[in-house]
């Protein structure tokens, strides 16, 4: 059985031109599978009961299923996503006042091994396929859609921060976010792309898709202790993802995020904010703080409140733009691997 979901506009004209049918189907597919959300081929009521019947014969709509659902007291909701093979990855929907950002995953599970995620844990499993990462997009959609919606009914923004590290999935996620803005609607200037610092495919990455926004995972200012938090910065140094960033052609109106997940003793100091400051001199940059959500078995804390102002008040002095994300949920706003910490302190 083909699952429809998998193939691309070219696919869908090539098998339907095999079959007979006019190009004017394949839009109409489309149309029922990414933007009215149908879970099956049944849902299609514009195809006849006859075409339905043949597509059923070898044919199906593939979707990822919400298994579980959980609202945080700040309104951010948990979500588990169920894939067809039986493996889930999670994401978080987060409501605010002019937005409805989704959180979404790239991988099930992450082989980057940054120490200070849960994810990491897991390993990497496997990637996600493009309709896999759309799907996650689907089925929210479809949820709001079933609940009269929330803030608004409509998805704004989607940002590449859940499981995996995206640019480690790269053919799989340029793919997906094609079908988000292909097929779904979805502007690529309000995609955002999380990475731990894979150098060479942050350049691929702008030639393929200049558009979409970028979030650094940083959170350390230098080799040392980045090495010891996050191994890929012993194969793509700080100076080296720093560097690449530099060179990326992004509009003096944007700006790369740099998230930095602030550890207790070991990058918190006012020295580090003050070499943060240095290291991010001459590019078009804000930064994140995110306080350490902590989790049983962490290795690491958050440091006391006064401890982040005080960092985020030097940044500030030196006209470096800084925001503390510490409300629960928040935190995946800047950095990939705390949303799973997230996860686990916001649940019941
Ligand atoms: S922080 Fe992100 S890149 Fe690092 S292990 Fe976790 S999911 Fe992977």
């Amino acid at each position: 059985m083909i699952d429809l979901k998998t193939l691309s506009r070219g696919e869908i004209g090539d098998l339907f031109q095999k079959m007979g049918l006019p190009e004017f189907r394949v839009s109409q597919l489309i149309h029922w599978m990414y933007e009215k959300n149908a879970a099956s081929i049944d849902d299609i009521t514009e195809f006849s009961k006859p075409l339905r019947e043949t597509l059923k014969g070898f044919s199906y709509i593939g979707s990822v299923k919400i298994l579980k659902k959980t609202t945080s007291p700040d309104g951010t909701i948990k979500l588990l996503f169920g894939l067809e093979d039986g493996l889930s990855v999670e994401g978080v929907l987060i409501p605010d006042e002019y937005r409805l950002t989704l959180c979404v995953s790239s991988q099930v599970g992450c082989a980057m091994g940054c120490r200070f995620c849960l994810t990491a844990t897991m390993g990497l499993v496997r990637n996600l396929r493009a309709d896999e990462i759309a799907g996650q997009i689907t089925a929210v959609r479809r949820e709001l859609q079933a609940q009269g919606g929330i803030s608004g009914g409509e998805i704004t923004n989607i940002v590449f921060m859940g499981m995996g590290e995206p640019l480690r999935n790269f053919d799989g996620v340029v793919r997906g976010i094609h079908i988000l803005t292909e097929f779904m609607g979805i502007s690529k200037r309000r995609i955002t792309l999380s990475t731990a610092g894979v150098v060479p495919e942050l350049q691929r990455l702008y030639r393929e898709i200049p558009e979409v926004n970028l979030a650094v995972s940083l959170n350390a200012t230098t080799d040392e202790t980045r090495s010891a938090l996050m191994p890929v910065n012993n194969k793509y140094n700080i100076g080296a993802l720093l560097r690449a960033c530099g060179r990326l052609p992004i509009s003096s109106r944007r700006r790369i995020t740099f998230g930095y997940v602030l550890l207790k003793g070991i990058n918190d100091t006012p020295a580090d904010a003050r070499r943060l400051i240095a290291l991010l001199k001459g590019l078009s940059a804000k930064v994140n703080l995110i306080p350490f959500n902590t989790y049983d078995a962490a290795k690491f804390e958050p440091p006391d409140e006064q401890t982040v102002l005080e960092f985020q008040q030097i940044l500030i002095d030196r006209h470096v733009t800084a925001f503390i994300r510490k409300s629960m949920g928040r935190e995946i706003y800047a950095a990939c691997g705390q949303l799973k910490t997230c996860h686990e302190t916001a649940s019941p």
